[in-house]
């Protein structure tokens, strides 16, 4: 055989000789060990411990977050989860009253039997968690902006609290992202994402992560490292290299997306068919002063519109809209519209014609016309 041929079939880990431009997918689950015996860094033993692909993307968030760390799940959902599992039976937990519906739903439906309690209170005053703190509240999970009223917590006065009651702080940055809000810079012990939205974009990936301060406790980090590769609810290599990519234009869309959402706010504030908008950026919102001071270069690109219609017209109006497209979820490059009640049920949404925009990176004017052509 030709010692050419011979050397490429007999390298079994194929390397470029020119070092790649994009990053490699690296789709092998399990790894070599070097000429001693000895294992690699960064855990590459096994992809459920340690993969390149989620390397790169969990130093990057780090990065984005101004964290010390990063660890990367399959979906936001196993992210949260495990944060919860790191808790104790007995702990306490104080909620946002209007957090996401799947991070409550993992409380009540298993949680709870595990033993982990939780008091959902209004977080846009901090006297409310004072009034809901327990002996063994151990934890305080904030969202802010909130899904779908866009209520706005003080991350830092809560962050400062929970530090003088040796609570640990949780912010689910999700909808604000890195680009608008760092929980970490505020005092926030944690921040959990779900990169499904924001920082995946293109609505084609599924993920979530963690990202850590060195303030945390070595013991905490420790644990969640454990939870993440024993659980093993770890994103594949793809997805990790999908959101890699995607974090190249993630300071570009967020800052288009939040222009755009901000032009059509304005645009919707005369509506005759808008009853009410909550929004961060309208000097009316009831927290608008905070949102100014703890996000930067916009208040993102979500918003939420109260029509002046019954339940069913507004289901209606929503499968309207030919350029916005009547789906769940938030954060890709495509505007999506969403009636909260019957994706989230009666108990959770009050009203029956709220309207929950995700705007995307298409023509302002195309978007204008859009609500012209569907609300009137
Ligand atoms: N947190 C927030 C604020 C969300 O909006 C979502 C999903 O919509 C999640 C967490 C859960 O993320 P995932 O769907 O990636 O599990």
């Amino acid at each position: 055989m030709a010692k050419k041929v011979d050397s490429i079939l007999t390298n079994r880990t194929p390397q470029a000789t020119a070092p790649a431009v994009i990053e490699p997918l690296v789709l092998s689950t399990t790894f070599l060990r070097n000429q001693d015996g000895d294992f690699y860094e960064n855990g590459e033993i096994y992809t459920r411990a340690g993969n390149p692909n989620r390397t790169v993307v969990q130093a990057k968030l780090a990065s984005l977050e101004n964290g010390e760390e990063a660890l990367c799940f399959s979906s936001g959902q196993a992210a949260t989860s495990a944060v919860f599992l790191s808790l104790k039976s007995g702990d306490h937990l104080i909620i946002p009253d209007d957090i996401y519906h799947g991070t409550k739903a993992v409380l009540n439906l298993i949680f709870k039997d595990l033993g982990i309690s939780h008091t959902a209170v209004d977080f846009s005053n901090l006297e409310n968690l004072k009034k809901a703190k327990l002996p063994n509240t151990k934890l305080v999970w904030i969202e802010s902006p909130s899904n779908p009223l866009l209520k706005i917590a003080d991350i830092k006065a809560i962050a400062d609290w929970a530090k003088t009651e040796n609570i640990f702080s949780v912010c689910d940055n999700t909808w604000a992202t890195p680009f608008f809000t760092k929980p970490l810079n505020l005092g926030i012990d944690l921040v959990m994402h779900s990169t499904t939205k924001y920082l995946g974009g293109h609505s084609d990936l599924l993920g979530g992560a963690l990202i850590w301060s060195d303030t945390l406790n070595s013991e905490l980090k420790e644990k969640l490292k454990a939870i993440q590769s024993l659980v093993g609810g770890v994103p594949s290599p793809f997805d990790c290299w999908l959101l890699n990519r995607s974090l190249a234009t993630f300071n570009l869309r967020m800052r288009q997306q939040s222009a755009t959402a901000a032009v059509l706010v304005d645009f919707l504030l005369d509506h005759k068919k808008v009853n009410k908008i909550y929004y961060p950026g309208l000097v009316s919102h009831q927290n608008h002063e905070i949102a100014k001071a703890q996000m930067n270069e916009g208040y993102g690109a979500m918003f939420s519109l109260v029509i002046n219609a019954s339940e069913k017209e507004s289901k209606k109006i929503a499968s309207k809209f030919k350029i916005i497209q009547n789906a769940t979820s938030l954060g890709g490059v495509e505007s999506l519209v969403d009636h909260r009640r019957s994706a989230e049920g009666v108990f959770a949404i009050s009203d029956p014609a709220l309207l929950r925009f995700s705007i995307g990176l298409e023509d302002i004017e195309d978007l204008k016309n859009d609500f012209i052509q569907a609300l009137d």
